[in-house]
C-alpha cells in the first residue's frame, strides 16, 4: 500500500495533507509513505522531518499511488496522472464543479469529498469543516485586530483610559463561536447573532450577548441536521433593521453566515457599512461563497470612503497553515484508518459504510454520489 502526499499545485495553498505525526501512524498500519519535495514547507515542515518519520521523498510520485492525500481537489491535468483505482482524499468543492468531477471519474479514481463527511459523533474526528472553520474563526479576530488601529481590551493607564472594542459576530456556528471566544479572550465587548435558536445559549455560555429577532419563525429556524434554513423576506427585513441599528455602534464586525449548498446570505448592506465609524473593520469569512457583506471583494482589503475596511481574505485556515495542516492531516488519517485492514495491512474499503457512501464522489469511471450523479463521465 503506497500512500503519497503531494505538494499542492495551487500556489495560494500552504497546507498539506500529511504531517510527520500522520506519516508515523500510517507506517504503523503497514503503508509505504512517499512525500513530494517541499510539500510541507508552507506549513513549516521540511523534507527531513518527513524522512525522520519514515517517509521517502520523491518528485512526481502520484503515478504509482494507491492513496493520494491532498488538501484541494486535483486539477484535471493532475488527476490524469493518477493510477486508475487510486483513492483520493481531499476537500473537493463539488457544488458547481461537475466537469471536474467527471474528469476524476474518467481517470478512474475513487474520489472522497472530506467536506461531505456526516456530522455525527463517530465522524467528529474526521470533520474537516469543523477543524478548519474553528481556525478561521480564531484567525478572523487576529486579522481584525491587526487591521484595527486600536487596542481590543479596556486599559486603564496613567495617560488615560482606553475603552474596550465592540465586536459583533454574525453567524454563530463553528467559526463564529471560536471568533466569540477569541474576541472575549482579547478583552473585547462581544455580541453575536444567528438564525438558529440553539446558538443563543452557546453564545451566552461564552460570555457574549445574543442579538436577534426571536419570533416564531426564529424558533423553527433549524434543520434536523442542525443547519440554518433560508429565512423569509419578512424575517430578514426585521432582522436587518435590528442589525442596522446595532452595527452603527460596533468597531469590528465578523461575518461567518453560510447555508449549505447555497450562496451565502447577504447580511451587511453598503448603507450599514457607511453607518460605521471611521477606522472600523469588517471581516467577511463567507467571501468565497458570495459574501455576507456588500462590497467585500475576494482576496482584497477594500477601504470605503468613510474609512471602514472590508477584509475579504481567501483560505483563512491557510493563514494558519501549520495548525490547519496538523488538524486536517489528523482528519484524513482518521478516515483512511477505516479503509485499512489491520490484520492484512492492506487497503480494504468498506464501500457500504455510511461515511464512505456520504463522501464518495466517483468510482470505477462513474460519478456515483447521489447529489452529483448527473455529471456523467
Ligand atoms: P455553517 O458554516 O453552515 O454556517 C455558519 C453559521 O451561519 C451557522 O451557525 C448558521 O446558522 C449561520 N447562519 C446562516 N444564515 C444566517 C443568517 N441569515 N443570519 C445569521 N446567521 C446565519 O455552520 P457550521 O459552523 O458548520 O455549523 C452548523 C451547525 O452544525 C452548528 O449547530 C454546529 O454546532 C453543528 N455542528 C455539529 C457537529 C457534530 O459533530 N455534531 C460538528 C460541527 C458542527
Amino acid at each position: 500500500m503506497r500512500i503519497v502526499i503531494p505538494k499542492e499545485t495551487d500556489p495560494t495553498e500552504a497546507r498539506v495533507g500529511g504531517t510527520p505525526d500522520t506519516v508515523k501512524r500510517l507506517k504503523a498500519l503497514g503503508a509505504d509513505l512517499v512525500v513530494e519535495p517541499g510539500a510541507g514547507l508552507g506549513s513549516g515542515i521540511i523534507d527531513s522531518d518527513f524522512e525522520a518519520a519514515g517517509a521517502t521523498i520523491a518528485a512526481n510520485a502520484v503515478a504509482d499511488a494507491d492513496v493520494v492525500l491532498k488538501v484541494r481537489r486535483p486539477s484535471s491535468a493532475e488527476v490524469k496522472g493518477y493510477k486508475a483505482g487510486a483513492l483520493v482524499l481531499a476537500t473537493m468543492d463539488p457544488f458547481g464543479n461537475e466537469a471536474a468531477l467527471a474528469d476524476m471519474a474518467k481517470a478512474g479514481v475513487s474520489a472522497f469529498a472530506m467536506e461531505l463527511m456526516p456530522r455525527i459523533t463517530r465522524a467528529q474526528v474526521m470533520d474537516v469543516l469543523s477543524s478548519q472553520a474553528n481556525l478561521a474563526g480564531y484567525r478572523a479576530v487576529i486579522d481584525a485586530s491587526a487591521e484595527f488601529g486600536r487596542a481590543l481590551p479596556m486599559m486603564m493607564t496613567a495617560a488615560g483610559t482606553v475603552p474596550a472594542a465592540k465586536i459583533f459576530i454574525m453567524g454563530a456556528g463553528v467559526a463564529g463561536l471560536q471568533a466569540v471566544a477569541t474576541a472575549r479572550r482579547l478583552g473585547a465587548v462581544v455580541t453575536a447573532t444567528d438564525v438558529r435558536p440553539a446558538s443563543k445559549e452557546q453564545v451566552e455560555s461564552l460570555g457574549a450577548k445574543f442579538v436577534a429577532v426571536m419570533d416564531d419563525e426564529f424558533k423553527q429556524a433549524e434543520t434536523a441536521a442542525g443547519y440554518a434554513k433560508p429565512m423569509s423576506a419578512e424575517y430578514q427585513a426585521k432582522q436587518a433593521a435590528l442589525v442596522a441599528e446595532h452595527i452603527t455602534k460596533q468597531d469590528i464586525v465578523i461575518t461567518t453566515a453560510l447555508i449549505p449548498g447555497r450562496a451565502a446570505p447577504r447580511l451587511v448592506t453598503s448603507a450599514m457599512v457607511a453607518s460605521m465609524k471611521a477606522g472600523s473593520v469588517i471581516i467577511d469569512l463567507a467571501v468565497e461563497r458570495g459574501g455576507n457583506v456588500e462590497g467585500a471583494k475576494p482576496g482584497e482589503i477594500v477601504a470605503n470612503a468613510n474609512g471602514v475596511k472590508i477584509v475579504g481574505h481567501l483560505n483563512v485556515p491557510g493563514r494558519l497553515a501549520a495548525t490547519a495542516s496538523s488538524l486536517y492531516a489528523k482528519n484524513l488519517f482518521a478516515f483512511l484508518e477505516i479503509m485499512i485492514d489491520k490484520s492484512t495491512k492492506a487497503l480494504s474499503v468498506p464501500w457500504d459504510d455510511e461515511l464512505v457512501k456520504a463522501t464518495l464522489l466517483t468510482r470505477d469511471g462513474q460519478v456515483v454520489h447521489p447529489s452529483f450523479a448527473g455529471a456523467a463521465a
